[in-house]
């Protein structure tokens, strides 16, 4: 998870103070920006009382901090201990919540007709993309990513019973890369429930889970052109939910003119070039983050990977430029008139 975007702007965040600031009775608005996972990370919560708010504030930011260290691709933590476990074939004791994480991460897998594949972190590592830096240099030999892709790794090799996990396939190496923000947004969303906070965004880069409201109307954020700086229009959100994006101008390899994106078919070991970016909205991050991921790999067949995921509100743009939509994304995006894309909806 080093990934840094701004794709989405935190529109719904300029507005400023919600009336009386400072009263005691009323809510005010609370902000703190943190950097976790590749990319700054920016929490609005709005309540009366701010103490509460400051020590829910200090808990999700340490629960982010353990969630960071543990889920890392290329760094010492539970990820790297289960991996080493799996390229050595032993088995490896795992905590109660990765045992339901590996068992949400295969159930993703299947539903994405294997687009989202987590497992294939020695394609993502031969990229070059298992560093904080953009690789540079050439790209992998044809034949170096073939032989990657003949050891089909796959999360359902995977087996964990009694608290333990083991691969049958040695070259399953996980890459949470396009799962684990959803996940810790998740978590810390769910602090704040648990701490009477249920009006607070959190925005990750771009990616963000929202519940509530904010001036008694639900929050509202910017969408990034990801051609250009500014914003090409908003998505009016409702209640509790996530958005995320999946860019393939996030983390690339420049080579000769040609870009090379940190996503990756696993069908080919190739980086996908289909799609610009896939926007999903959906209910829980967990859901949003790989279905973005699986539609922007998924590529001109994004339609038909969105509904095995059941996602009915996605939004994509392609290599062209042109901006696709479903209907029910479609009743939440306003596009600025002077985006001058082609939209195309249903
Ligand atoms: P995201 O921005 O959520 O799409 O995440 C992209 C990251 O997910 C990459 O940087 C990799 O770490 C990882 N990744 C790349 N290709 C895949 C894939 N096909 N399935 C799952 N994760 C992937
Ligand atoms: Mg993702």
């Amino acid at each position: 998870m080093a990934i840094s975007r701004r794709r989405f702007l935190a529109g719904g965040l300029t507005a400023g103070a919600l009336g009386l600031l400072g009263c005691a009775h009323e809510a005010s608005v609370h902000r703190q920006r943190w950097y976790y996972f590749g990319t700054l990370v920016d929490v609005t919560v709005v309540h009366a009382d701010a103490r509460r708010v400051a020590h829910a504030l200090q808990r999700v930011s340490a629960l982010f901090g353990d969630i960071h260290r543990n889920l890392h691709a290329w760094r010492p933590g539970e990820l790297q201990r289960i991996n080493h476990a799996i390229a050595v074939g032993e088995a490896v004791s795992i905590a109660p919540s990765t045992v339901r994480m590996i068992a949400d991460i295969q159930d993703q897998h299947v539903r994405s007709g294997g687009a989202f594949n987590p497992a294939v972190g020695e394609l993502i590592g031969l990229w070059g993309f298992h560093d904080d830096e953009l690789p540079t240099g050439r790209p992998p030999s044809r034949k170096r990513i073939d032989e990657l892709v003949d050891r089909q790794p796959s999360p359902l090799d995977i087996d964990v019973s009694g608290g333990r996990l083991i691969s049958r396939n040695r070259h399953v190496q996980l890459d949470l890369g396009g799962y684990g923000k959803g996940y810790a947004l998740d978590a810390g969303m769910a602090l704040f429930r648990e701490a009477g906070l249920t009006d607070v965004i959190i925005n990750a880069g771009g990616d963000l889970n929202v519940s509530g409201r904010q001036n008694r109307r639900a929050w509202r954020v910017g969408i990034r052109d990801p051609g250009g700086h500014g914003a090409m229009g908003y998505l009016q959100t409702a209640g509790s939910e996530a958005v995320y994006t999946s860019g393939s101008y996030e983390r690339y390899l420049d080579v000769d003119g040609k870009r090379y994106a940190h996503i990756i078919d696993p069908r080919d070991g190739m980086p996908v070039d289909d799609i610009v970016s896939a926007t999903v909205v959906d209910s829980a991050g967990t859901r949003a983050d790989a279905a973005a991921t699986a539609l922007a790999v998924a590529g001109r067949q994004w339609r038909d990977v969105a509904e095995f995921l059941g996602v009915r509100e996605a939004m994509v743009i392609d290599s062209q430029g042109g901006i696709a939509l479903t209907t029910a994304m479609a009743d939440r995006v306003s596009l600025d008139a002077r985006t001058r894309r082609q939209v195309t909806v249903g």
